[in-house]
């Protein structure tokens, strides 16, 4: 079988540490630990990919983490636009994985949808990143540096609003890296993005989901639902024969969340297989007591798909049944569907022409 571990770095990635690691690092090359907030200063928010560039630091001290330590940057970054200003950021690894993040522009908010994984194992029948199977695990680095990257890609007045782990791979698969890369990315001395503003989507990996609850760190939780009940969802997403409905919604009811603070469950919309008035009072019932809201999302077409995107009148009208319910349910706009960039449709392969690269962006 193919290794589905990241390649470790020859010398430790100081991307790749939370403070408290970043802290320990520098007390074994004998540096006071206040030093790790200034290395991470330049790490993470400055974004420098050379000890040299940290000018606050004795010189000694750069030149021993350039010894001891490397800093990585995602290589062969190529730069998608659509025309409603969504961006795909896509990479070409060392080892030729290839990963993708979007830049989804709203009237209010910007968000960035990271990968986790090179590709999915989690197999589900809608989703295009499922058809290559697992490639790899994105090692914390690997995550981490693709909200770096976005940030440089930003155009004057643009600030990133809103994070979500929800473009390739399934986050709670590359638990470890997934946790750790989380750490970096909430801590104020590091990124410091607010946890608030961050939501990590699941296909439903029970245990998962409740170790993840007990990590305290208190972001957001979105859980991919897809259907009404455990024939259909087992139809389309195969995890669910592992762990049904019933044992999936008991730890989102056990969830620790934060007060304030609810459940988000997906709902992709396939023309004729879960789209009924019925499924949608199937769905609420399901739903019925637990603090949460419903992201509809019509399905992104792709080529050889097995489905089809319901109308907007079948779509608006699986949303008034949740609304009659009480819920709040939202319709999932899909940007960027013209680059493949939109929900589901993300993989290896680059997009289908006719897109727009836009090659003054592309480095490395
Ligand atoms: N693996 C995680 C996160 C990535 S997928 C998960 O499954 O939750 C993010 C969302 O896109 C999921 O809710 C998934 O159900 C949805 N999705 C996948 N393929 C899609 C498609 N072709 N059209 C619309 N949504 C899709
Ligand atoms: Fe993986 Fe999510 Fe796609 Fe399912 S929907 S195959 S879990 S990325």
């Amino acid at each position: 079988m193919a290794n589905i571990f990241p390649p470790s770095p020859a010398v430790p990635d100081l991307k790749d540490l939370p403070l408290a690691q970043l802290q320990a690092r520098l007390a074994d090359l004998g540096v006071e630990g206040y030093r790790a907030r200034q290395v991470a200063r330049w790490v993470f928010k400055v974004g420098v990919t050379h000890m040299s560039d940290m000018t606050d630091l004795p010189k000694a001290l750069r030149q021993a983490l350039e010894q001891q330590s490397q800093i990585t940057q995602l290589p062969g970054l190529e730069v998608y636009r659509a025309s409603d200003g969504t961006r795909k950021l896509r990479y070409r690894l060392d080892d030729q994985a290839v990963i993708e993040s979007v830049l989804i522009r709203e009237p209010t908010r910007l968000t960035l949808c990271l990968s986790t994984q090179a590709g999915c194992r989690i197999g589900c029948a809608f989703c295009l990143t499922a058809k290559g199977g697992l490639r790899r695990h994105l090692r914390p680095a690997e995550i981490v540096d693709q909200i770096i990257q976005a940030r440089k890609q930003l155009e004057p007045g643009e600030r990133l609003t809103n994070l979500v782990l929800m473009g390739m791979g399934e986050p709670l698969d590359n638990y470890r890296h997934t946790v750790q890369a989380l750490r970096i990315i909430t801590h104020p001395d590091a990124v410091g993005f607010a946890p608030r503003r961050i939501t990590v989507s699941t296909s439903g990996l029970v245990p998962a989901i409740r170790a993840f609850g007990a990590e305290g760190l208190r972001v957001n939780l979105a859980v991919s639902l897809n259907a009404p009940d455990d024939a259909i969802r087992s139809q389309l997403m195969p995890i669910n024969k592992r762990w049904p409905i019933s044992e999936l919604l008991s730890a989102c009811r056990e969830y620790p969340l934060p007060s304030g603070r609810r459940i988000t469950f997906e709902y992709v919309l396939l023309a004729g297989v879960n789209d009924r008035p019925a499924h949608a009072e199937q769905v609420a019932r399901l739903l019925t007591g637990l603090r949460c809201k419903v992201n509809l999302i019509p399905f992104n077409e792709f080529p050889g798909a097995a489905f089809q995107r319901p109308s907007p009148e079948t779509v608006q009208r699986f949303q008034a049944i949740l609304l009659d319910h009480h819920f709040t349910a939202t319709v999932r706009e899909s940007r960027g569907r013209e680059i493949g960039a939109a929900c589901g449709q993300l993989a290896e392969r680059a997009p289908l022409p006719p897109f727009a690269l836009d090659t003054t962006a592309a480095i490395g």
